[in-house]
């Protein structure tokens, strides 16, 4: 078997490191070709000694000034044409698992350039949806890897798509789930830091506790799958055992159960249409101890949920908005700017002030409505604080 040319964008964070450890468990079936990070040189030189990339890239272009490879062989190449540049490099295959909306450019030139690609980034489908998926051929070309859309997809396959009635993603809760009002507006980044089932990077960990998230997923699932806002779903699965579910027409419901691993997903989007062989520790509980049980979302105490849905009903626009405008009362939250149930009003607020269209014709538009959304809730959020 050729070993598949990997490059991995967001290296340096949590998507990235599990991707890189499904590589070095596999060293016959990946090899790292390339490595992206946005300024985190430690990290960088730490995997680059490991896997002796050929290209590095680095987006802050003042962070690569200084950075001397470790390896006469390995090209260092700088900010979003650095990004760009990568792609059109000799890959099998590019991970994109950066946080934020820059690297949307380089993945819709691997999409073009018919590439494989596995996707975590969340922004890319909330805010480029429309384009995105005009790009795609199949899931042969752009896998996702976000648990609950690696489930559904793993769900569908081999479905034809009349036949299904209506998806469902599964929600852990989060740290909140029972907790009361003044609980949640009381609550520190730190107790709102710690996720009962998954470990994440910072920004979705906080969008995990309001289910902000869960309402982005159901953006990303409706782009990803072609499906109808009213037939897809959200539903609170306390263990994160299950990820999603599919109903199909004859009454029967398909379901993926794994342990909440993030590598589990990973490893099948890199290896589709085979599986990897990981070992017991990644094995789900013997059946005997699954606990699966549901519960409904509680919209009104998670009303971020809601609002993404509405966001998307609105119109293209809404969602990049929302996109910029949670990155800024994230950041807020996290400052101390904010408590953590200002964040629902301050993002409602940020789609309150937009009166531009509703429907955009342009990626580039969307994509320029993100920072729209990020500057209005940045100033909101002052507002909030005073
Ligand atoms: P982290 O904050 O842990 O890591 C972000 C990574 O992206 C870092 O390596 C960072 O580099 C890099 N990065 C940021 N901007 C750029 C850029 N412009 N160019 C290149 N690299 C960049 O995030 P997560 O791993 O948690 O999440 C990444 C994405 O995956 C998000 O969109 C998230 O919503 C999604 N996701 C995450 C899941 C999870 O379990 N964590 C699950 C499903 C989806 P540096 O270190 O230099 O800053
Ligand atoms: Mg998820």
């Amino acid at each position: 078997m050729n070993k598949k040319r990997l490059a991995v964008v967001g290296a340096t964070g949590s998507i990235g490191r599990s991707a890189l450890d499904i590589c070095r468990r596999f060293p016959e079936a990946f090899e790292v070709r390339a490595l992206a990070v946005r300024s985190n040189l430690k990290g960088l030189k730490a995997l680059e000694g490991e896997f002796k990339p050929k290209f590095v890239v680095i987006y802050e272009e003042a962070a690569a000034r200084d950075y001397v490879p470790l390896f006469d062989s390995t090209r260092v190449l700088k900010g979003k044409e650095g990004l760009k540049l990568l792609v059109q490099e000799d890959l099998d295959h590019i991970v994109f698992a950066s946080s934020g909306t820059d690297a949307i450019p380089a993945l819709m030139m691997a999409l073009a350039r018919k590439m494989e690609v596995s996707l975590a980034n969340k922004e890319s489908l909330v805010v480029g949806g429309p384009w995105v998926m005009e790009t795609v051929d199949s899931f042969d070309q752009l896998r996702p890897i976000d648990s609950e859309h690696s489930a559904i997809w793993q769900c569908l396959l081999g479905e034809r798509r009349e036949d299904i009635e209506e998806i469902a993603l599964t929600a852990s809760g989060g740290p909140f789930l029972h907790a009361t009002y003044e609980e949640m507006k009381n609550a520190t980044p730190e107790i709102a830091l710690k996720h009962p089932t998954w470990r994440m990077g910072a920004k979705i960990t906080i969008d995990s506790a309001t289910l902000f998230n869960k309402g982005l997923e159901i953006i990303e699932a409706c782009y990803l799958f072609s499906m109808p806002l009213d037939r897809v779903k959200a539903v609170v699965q306390p263990d994160s055992l299950i990820h999603g579910c599919v109903r199909f027409c004859d009454g029967s419901s398909k379901l993926l159960l794994s342990k909440p691993d993030m590598r589990i997903p990973i490893s099948f989007a890199l290896s589709y249409p085979r599986r990897l062989r990981l070992d017991e520790a990644f094995h789900r509980p013997q059946i005997t101890e699954w606990k699966v049980n549901f519960l409904k979302i509680d919209e009104e105490k998670f009303p971020c949920y809601g609002l993404a849905r509405r966001a998307l009903q609105m119109g293209n626009a809404y969602p990049p908005i929302l996109v910029g405008a949670d990155e800024a009362a994230v950041e807020a939250f996290l400052g101390g700017v904010i408590s953590m149930v200002d964040i629902f009003p301050l993002l409602e607020r940020t789609l309150l002030s937009y009166n531009g269209p509703s429907n955009l014709n342009s990626l580039e538009e969307a994509i320029a409505l993100v920072d729209f959304g990020r500057r209005e809730a940045g100033r909101l959020s002052r507002l909030f604080s005073e």
